[in-house]
């Protein structure tokens, strides 16, 4: 029997990033995963172009890693948002919000490597992978954990059980937590381009009537693209011909770039928004796209689950400190207090825009346009926007403040 404070199940990007976060602080970790990091990080494996805010950036301050990251890392420096067949438009700019960079966009390939690494390096945290959770039961004030790897099984204790397995999280079903749950009837397809003309740290995000398509500043002057198109349309999509790819996107994206030359591996992802009714249950706190997997429309994902990590890590590491329980009903529920509001405005915001820009309403685009306009005229509003897709509209924790916990 193995005894910890603190098991994750889900090695993703915000599991790994939340042993990251608690490891270091007097915490015993335990961190399970289901498939083997030497697949996770392979090339392929997960090419996405993932735009990071800046207050994530923060986060990987305050958790060491942003130096390892940054290598890997394109700061955007402008955001350009345009709907295609009308004149409105929106620029968001670096110095306008007084930062450096609006963003980073970074492979999810390297943000895994990273995590991954640091994971490995760290005594407090015993990785078990590839494993996967056999069962859970509660006795005496504890979680009990049994867990299945390779022929045989281990079973571990800990104040608290954290579900970071994803959007199908086995955990938040077993522990009886609803939720919402939209089949956008989208995939997004994703690739890099190398265009002719230099990309200027400009990340276009460009509605169409077919779907929203994202062009995100890259290293060496190629940009990662996040097309959406019909589920319907997709393996057509998937099935062109470079040439013929590279023509339909060039159709969609307009020639802000110039010619769209060369184009890497095509991924296919179907589109969903998945939101728990709670985030946390007896013994357990949800984070990640367990709580929140949202359409990639605005950037939103990873970012609202790097802020679910700082504010978890803080909840729990106060706690211990205090000589509380961490996995008590109290310290949880400050957790899930805390992150409450950020789930619904987010939440709320990607799916509004994924309505807005594909219903098929007669005379929508027009009043989408003349809003575009407006919202590009006027600073303040802007400023809101940005505030909240960075989440600076909620109480900040300390790592995202680049602060140590
Ligand atoms: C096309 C696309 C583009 C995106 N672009 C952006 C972007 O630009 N910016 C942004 O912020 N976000 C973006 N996102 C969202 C972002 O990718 C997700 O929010 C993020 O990956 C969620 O990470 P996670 O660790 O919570 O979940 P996941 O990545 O799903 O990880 C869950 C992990 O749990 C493991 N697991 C599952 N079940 C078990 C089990 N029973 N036992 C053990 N392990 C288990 C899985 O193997 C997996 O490793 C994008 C998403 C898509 C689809």
């Amino acid at each position: 029997m193995q005894h910890y404070d603190v098991i994750i199940v889900g090695g993703g990007m915000v599991g790994a990033g939340l042993a990251c976060a608690l490891s270091g602080q007097g915490v015993r970790i335990a961190l399970v995963e289901s498939v083997r990091a030497a697949v996770r990080t392979e090339p392929g494996y997960d090419d996405r172009a993932i735009a990071l805010a800046y207050g994530t950036r923060r986060i990987f301050e305050g958790l060491k890693l942003w130096d390892a990251l940054s290598g890997s890392a394109t700061p955007i420096h402008r955001i350009h948002v345009s709907d295609r067949g009308y004149p409105g438009k929106v620029n968001m700019d670096r110095e306008a919000e007084g930062l450096p960079a609006i963003g980073y966009v970074v492979p999810a390939r390297d943000i895994g490597r990273v995590l991954t690494d640091a994971v490995n390096q760290r005594d407090d945290v015993d990785m078990y992978c590839p494993a996967s959770v056999a069962a859970v039961s509660h006795e005496a004030g504890q979680v009990l954990v049994r867990v299945t790897q390779a022929d045989s099984e281990v079973s571990m204790t800990a104040a608290v059980l954290v579900a970071a397995d994803g959007a199908d999280s086995a955990l938040r079903e077993q522990a009886g937590i609803g939720c919402r749950r939209i089949d956008y009837g989208q995939t997004a397809i994703v690739t890099n381009v190398t265009p002719q003309l230099p990309h200027d740290n400009v990340a276009w995000e460009r509605f169409t009537d077919t779907g929203p398509l994202a062009l995100l500043p890259m290293s060496e002057q190629r940009c990662g693209v996040v097309w959406t198109v019909g589920s319907d349309q997709a393996d057509a999509v998937m099935a062109l011909e470079d040439a013929e790819f590279l023509a339909r996107l060039q159709e969609r994206f307009g020639n802000r770039l110039g010619r769209l030359q060369r184009v890497g591996k095509r991924q296919a992802w179907p589109l969903q928004l998945v939101s728990a009714t709670q985030s946390v249950a007896p013994r357990m706190a949800l984070v990640g796209n367990a709580i929140h997997t949202l359409h990639p429309i605005a950037g939103q994902g990873f970012n609202l689950g790097a802020r679910d990590i700082a504010a978890l890590a803080e909840v729990l590491v106060d706690a211990i400190r205090a000589g509380e329980d961490p996995g008590s009903a109290q310290v949880l529920e400050r957790y899930a207090e805390w992150r409450r509001r950020d789930h619904k405005n987010v939440t709320l915001f990607t799916d509004g825009l994924v309505r807005l820009f594909t219903l098929p309403v007669p005379g929508l685009g027009m009043v989408r346009s003349a809003g575009m306009l407006a919202l590009d005229l006027l600073p303040p509003a802007k400023r809101l926007l940005t505030r909240l897709t960075m989440g600076r509209s909620v109480q900040t924790p300390r790592l995202a403040r680049g602060l140590p916990l």
